[in-house]
């Protein structure tokens, strides 16, 4: 995709906030994502700086004028009917909304939300999730650790990328608490016992929103998958390990991961993610070569380069004013699979997607120790605790505490641009 004026990082808005350096939400941004109107119900907003552009008052109040059909959908309580119109219109909307907020417009104040006020719902009715394994370093720590006597990677890992269709009846949105939940646990020395999970653990992960769908019996092609794409948002795909353990074989997942995916509720679209977008990590010379349908074409750089940071605080370090410790960094520029790979190894069956479908990243590990993606993997099955400064230590996530992923992209020569943050704090099982 090549840039346009709504990338150039010399732009600035009238909401001073937004042209802040450290600001998540600068005039190079514009996410998109729902908040609560008065009524309950959702209105779609623009995060400028630490405020929200109402975009269906700009769409009353005719100060901002968009084609029938854009401003239609963007009068709606959730981003499906945005989502299907296409990366056109995407971006007829991102260049008007950008004019709109630039500093050389009129202020437009009453159109604000303060963020802080504001309650954020899902940006989509999410119809389907499929939650995939794309990070060849966690595959392979986990690989290590559950059948040590073998090749970490299955044989199939190489040449498709591997997922499961997940639920998505339970994601939910940053801030939502998450119940531990209750599962068939299987102690080494005896039967299955039904109790409360006891090896909580969270998956740093991105998720990519389906734009433009296809119909079922046709395909996604590899080389426009990443057209479909509509936006990123960062995953958090809650893992009840135990559970995991016993259940997973022959079918793969299942309970394990059902109860809870967190995710952020701000959705960073394609267009914005441009300016970082890169190169995957190169495949090895003893690697299988890819099949036609998962081959990219030279250049494509369908990985984006975003960083993030994974933070824990104990219900004991908040109550005694400790700020929370940084457990990992990742990026998610690690993926060995794109999300264009992905999709269109999704849909080579003819599986239709929809507007508003979910593809996960799976887990983001990159090769040091400090970037690996969940606590399996950072305590090594719990054989390496970590210690908090509240005197307690961890092996998996206990009851209290509050889990925090960060995310952002910047590169030389473009706008540094922020996800938000995608948070839950455990609560004990009921
Ligand atoms: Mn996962």
């Amino acid at each position: 995709m090549t840039l346009n004026e709504t990338h150039d990082p010399a732009r600035t808005s009238w909401v001073e906030s937004a042209n802040q350096a450290d600001a998540c939400f600068p005039i190079q941004n514009l996410p998109f994502g729902v908040f609560a109107g008065e009524d309950g119900r959702g209105r779609i907003g623009v995060a400028i700086g630490n405020q929200i552009l109402d975009l269906a008052a700009a769409i009353e109040t005719e100060t901002l004028q968009l084609p029938g059909e854009i401003a239609c959908a963007l009068c709606s309580h959730r981003l499906n009917e945005f989502m299907s119109l296409g990366k056109d219109a995407w971006h007829t909307a991102r260049k008007s909304i950008g004019n709109l907020l630039a500093s050389d417009a009129p202020r437009q104040d009453r159109l604000l939300r303060p963020m802080d006020e504001a309650v954020m719902q899902l940006p989509a009715e999410i119809g389907d999730y499929t939650d995939f394994y794309a990070a060849r370093h966690h595959a392979t720590n986990v690989g290590r650790m559950f059948r040590p006597d073998g090749e970490p990677l299955m044989p199939n890992w190489l040449h498709l990328p591997v997922g499961y269709h997940g639920r998505a009846s339970s994601i939910v949105v940053s801030g939502t608490d998450i119940v531990r939940p209750h599962g068939q646990l299987k102690p080494e020395d005896g039967p299955p016992v039904f109790a409360p999970c006891r090896l909580l653990d969270y998956e740093l992960e991105f998720g990519a929103f389906i734009g433009t769908g296809n119909a079922m019996g046709s395909r996604i092609g590899i080389g426009d998958a990443s057209d479909h794409l509509f936006g990123v948002v960062i995953l958090n795909d809650w893992s009840a390990r135990d559970v995991q353990k016993w259940e997973y074989q022959p079918l793969g997942p299942f309970n394990a991961k059902n109860f809870a995916s967190t995710i952020s509720p701000w959705v960073v679209t394609m267009e914005a993610l441009a300016p970082y977008r890169s190169e995957g990590p190169a495949r090895a010379a003893d690697d299988p070569p890819l099949l036609d349908y998962l081959t990219p074409a030279p250049g494509s750089a369908d990985a984006i380069d975003v960083q993030a940071t994974v933070t824990l605080s104990s219900q004991g370090m908040r109550e005694a004013g400790t700020s929370a410790v940084q457990l990992s960094r990742g990026s998610l520029r690690e993926l060995s699979w794109s999300f264009a790979q992905m999709l269109s190894h999704h849909t080579s069956t003819g599986c239709p997607m929809a507007a508003g479908d979910l593809i996960g990243s799976g887990t983001v590990s990159g090769p040091d120790k400090d970037s690996r993606g969940c606590l399996l993997e950072l305590t090594w099955r719990g054989t390496e605790p970590i210690a908090l400064p509240d005197g307690t230590e961890r092996k998996f996530l206990q009851d209290g505490d509050a889990l925090t992923i960060d995310a952002w992209c910047e590169r030389q020569g473009a706008a540094r641009i922020g996800f938000g943050s995608c948070s839950g704090v455990i609560l004990p099982a009921q």
